[in-house]
């Protein structure tokens, strides 16, 4: 008797996905799914950087000679 397939909720989509050898996406449901994910915690990373260089010091200008 073969255990039953686990499945997870897709990080990205939300449907299952099979926790499985075979699904060599996991936690994802495909590999779609995987890219976007990344692609969005890569976008993230470089939004925490560049959102914290673009307010100027604004005490700079008055003190700064
Ligand atoms: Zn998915």
């Amino acid at each position: 008797m073969k255990p039953p397939r686990r499945l997870v909720p897709c990080p990205t989509c939300n449907r299952p996905a099979a926790w499985d050898p075979d699904n060599r996406f996991r936690p994802f449901c495909s590999e779609r799914c995987k890219l976007i994910d990344l692609g969005q915690w890569a976008q993230d990373r470089y939004a925490i950087p560049l959102a914290q260089e673009l307010p100027p010091p604004p005490e700079d200008a008055p003190w700064g000679n």
